[in-house]
């Protein structure tokens, strides 16, 4: 992620120099919002209530100045969600991607593969302190195609034959020259498998459904998988973007991405999704409050990252309003 904001902002600093549209991106953040933008607030704050009060302030005021570049915390460690849901944040907070594990009986399924760097010291030695064998590594499903998802995917492709599973979009993003705007991937996985949207990617008895959410990259996807706590079946929505940092988008990316937030809400409304999971959890969706109700969790309690259908159904609504406000905002 970072590698990006540093490049959009290098670009921004060049553009500025060029166009007027750059020169209203840069100029944003510090002009008061126009009486549009601060409709689409009161529409977030609306949908927000007090549940997700908190969100809603940062995605659609406090992002006006958020470049991307978080206070670095500390890395909580490889920890259990659910029953059948394992998470392993490494430094989280810095922007690196969380990878997550999902045990079957025929290997284990894992959402992104972290940084290249981390893959030995964080994700497979995460692998193993959660007691599972890296070896049973069978499907890695990359959510999107820059260096903090899939970095670690080569080694795990080589070392145990895992399958690395990419939108064909983002498989062309990945092996695209750095020069045409992709980041730099030192050393790609083999080209794999490939997700296209609403084709269930199973390994034993687990079905994850990829959603395709172009924007943040040309081929992100979401993911909408059950999980299980305490007998009861959960379904979790992962949308694989992340949320909109103005300097990142092009007007034609950010549009494309609020499109897609709409299109995941879609599916999620559809599936009767009720846990939120992000691959870059922080702030914006309260992940270090949940993260410690969840280990002084006691048995009966609830499951903190199970927020309900409806509260879901809002969470999106509310990305997508204020990321179309973080648009709407730098045109003015
Ligand atoms: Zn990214």
């Amino acid at each position: 992620m970072h590698q990006k904001i540093y490049r959009a902002l290098f670009s921004l600093t060049l553009g500025a120099l060029l166009s007027s549209p750059a020169r209203a991106q840069e100029r944003a953040p510090t002009k008061p919002d126009s009486a549009m933008v601060q409709a689409q607030i009161d529409e977030a704050k609306k949908i927000a209530g007090s549940f997700w009060a908190p969100e809603e302030k940062f995605l659609c005021e406090d992002s006006r100045t958020f470049n991307g570049r978080s206070t670095p915390a500390a890395d909580p460690g490889p920890f259990k969600m659910f029953d059948n849901l394992y998470a392993i944040p490494g430094q989280y907070s810095v922007g690196n991607g969380v990878v997550y594990v999902i045990p079957t009986t025929a290997g284990l399924i894992m959402i992104d593969s972290g940084h290249a760097k981390d893959v030995e010291p964080v994700v497979i030695a995460g692998v193993k302190t959660l007691g599972f064998d890296p070896a049973n590594i069978k499907i890695v499903i990359i959510t999107h195609g820059h260096e903090d998802h899939v970095g670690g995917a080569r080694l795990l492709q080589e070392r145990y034959g895992a399958h690395i599973v990419l939108s064909a979009q983002d498989w062309d993003f990945i092996y695209r020259p750095a020069a045409a705007g992709a980041p730099a991937q030192p050393a790609p996985p083999k080209r794999d498998m490939v997700a296209a949207e609403g084709q269930p990617i199973t390994l034993g008895e687990e079905t994850i459904t990829p959603v395709f959410v172009p924007g943040h990259t040309p081929g992100t996807i979401g993911l909408i998988f059950p999980v299980k706590d305490a007998g009861k079946t959960h379904m979790v929505g992962e949308f694989g973007g992340g949320f909109i940092i103005w300097a990142q988008y092009t007007d034609e990316t950010g549009a494309q991405f609020v499109q897609s937030l709409k299109h995941f809400e879609q599916w999620t409304k559809k599936m009767k999704v009720d846990v939120e999971i992000a691959n870059h959890p922080g702030v914006w969706d309260n992940f270090p409050t949940k993260l410690a109700a969840l280990k002084a969790r006691k048995a009966g309690d609830p499951n903190p990252f199970v927020v309900g259908p409806e509260n879901y159904d809002k969470f999106m609504r509310i990305l997508a309003v204020c990321a179309q406000a973080s648009l709407d905002r730098r045109k003015e």
